[in-house]
């Protein structure tokens, strides 16, 4: 199927992912290793498609959630280290190996676990101790109170056989928002390691700053950087865009097509429910994209999509497959026409803001039924 006949897809700009690697990079001092995350798919950008043009620029590290999106990216030929944030069940531990999949400890009782079935598959699991700075979510509790025995227990776990303790970090949870806690977070992993570093228990790579983080507190960065949602050219902090901003690109622009045109009296009732009822005579174009594609029904009646060089709004509700937009004032708009959903004319932060949500939401929520389509300007290594 070729470009011209599709109904709805997603245009992925591999150049602008290069642009933003470069941006990023460069606000790094030397040594600093940069991760890009990859999981839930690349953010909806395809998660081997990206992977494979950040291993060609050279990322040092990638992040998935969790072993299946691990294994993806492996089969698919991706070589670099791949980090897994989430939970992994110790019995998957030969995969881990087999696939040379570096795992997030959260747990003593998980370590001992993995340990235990590292030795049983006669190999070594590289694991980055994850620890909670304040984010109440994944890692061992690490404030004022728990740093004493929180630091006992990395020890413990830290002399295991079997599992080689190449990393370890912590997460922000409102480094887009607060200086304060931010730097709380901060100090209480620093404290952490200083701890650590007393005892001899050292990491090679300790990591903590996403992509609020490394826009906003450069003496977060340690020894590796984990921004996302930086990499496909959007802000954490949608506010945060604009002049001071690095310039980053977005990578998506998601298109659909127009599938009919028609005009409708004044008076007339428009999709599910009427809610919205026709104020005077309208053209209606109807749009082959709908909730089914990705698109949030939370949108209806108030997105605006870029077609025929102006601006049309959605009217009435939004159908799994379908929506119309009013067209009145682009009279040559006609079936076949082309419609950005979300791009360079129609943020998928304002979108995201309509619905209620962030823009993460909304890129990771274009679902399979939307190809992607990799624009490719790079030379490929030939082989
Ligand atoms: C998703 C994730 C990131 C990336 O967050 P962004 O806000 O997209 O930069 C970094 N670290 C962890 C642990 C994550 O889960």
């Amino acid at each position: 199927m070729d470009k011209d006949s599709r109904r709805t897809w997603a245009e992925i700009d591999l150049r602008a992912l290069e642009h933003n690697y470069s941006t990023l990079r460069a606000m790094l001092p030397e040594g600093c290793r940069l991760l890009a995350p990859v999981k839930a798919d690349a953010y909806g950008h395809g998660a081997v498609s990206v992977a494979r043009r950040l291993e060609e620029l050279g990322v040092d590290y990638l992040a998935v959630a969790c072993l299946e999106e691990g294994i993806e990216l492996r089969r698919a030929g991706v070589e670099v280290p791949i980090l897994i944030l989430g939970y992994t069940e110790p019995v998957w531990a030969r995969e881990l190996i087999d696939h040379r999949l570096t795992q997030g400890v959260f747990e003593e009782e998980t370590a001992r676990a993995l340990s235990q079935a590292a030795m049983g598959a006669g190999g070594t699991i590289t694991v980055h101790m994850k620890v909670d700075t304040g984010m109440s979510r994944l890692g061992l509790l690490c404030d004022e109170r728990d740093l004493d025995g929180t630091a006992e227990s990395i020890q413990r776990m830290y002399a295991l056989p079997g599992l080689n303790w190449e990393g370890i970090f912590t997460h922000f949870s409102h480094a887009d928002g607060s200086e304060e806690y931010t730097m709380l977070q901060f100090t209480r992993f620093l404290d952490l390691l200083g701890r650590l570093e007393e005892q001899g228990v050292t990491f090679k790579i300790r990591h903590c700053a996403a992509s609020a983080a490394v826009l906003n507190y450069p003496c977060t960065y340690l020894d590796m950087v984990r921004p996302g949602i930086a990499f496909y050219g959007h802000y954490p902090d949608p506010s945060c865009e604009g002049l001071d901003g690095p310039g980053l690109e977005p990578l998506m622009t998601l298109k659909t097509r127009v599938v009919s045109v028609k005009t409708l009296h004044a008076g007339t009732a428009v999709s599910y429910g009427r809610t919205h009822t026709l104020e005077k005579e309208t053209r209606l174009a109807v749009l082959a994209i709908g909730y089914g594609d990705g698109l949030p029904r939370a949108c209806s009646d108030k997105l605006r999509v870029w077609v025929g060089g102006g601006y049309a709004t959605v009217v009435g509700r939004i159908c799994m497959d379908l929506c119309m937009a009013d067209v009145t004032a682009l009279p040559h708009v006609k079936p076949g026409d082309v419609v950005e959903i979300y791009g360079p004319h129609v943020p998928v932060e304002e979108a995201a803001a309509l619905a209620g949500t962030i823009q993460y939401e909304l890129l990771c929520n274009v679902n399979k039924r939307v190809p992607r389509l990799y624009t490719q300007t790079l030379d490929r290594p030939q082989s």
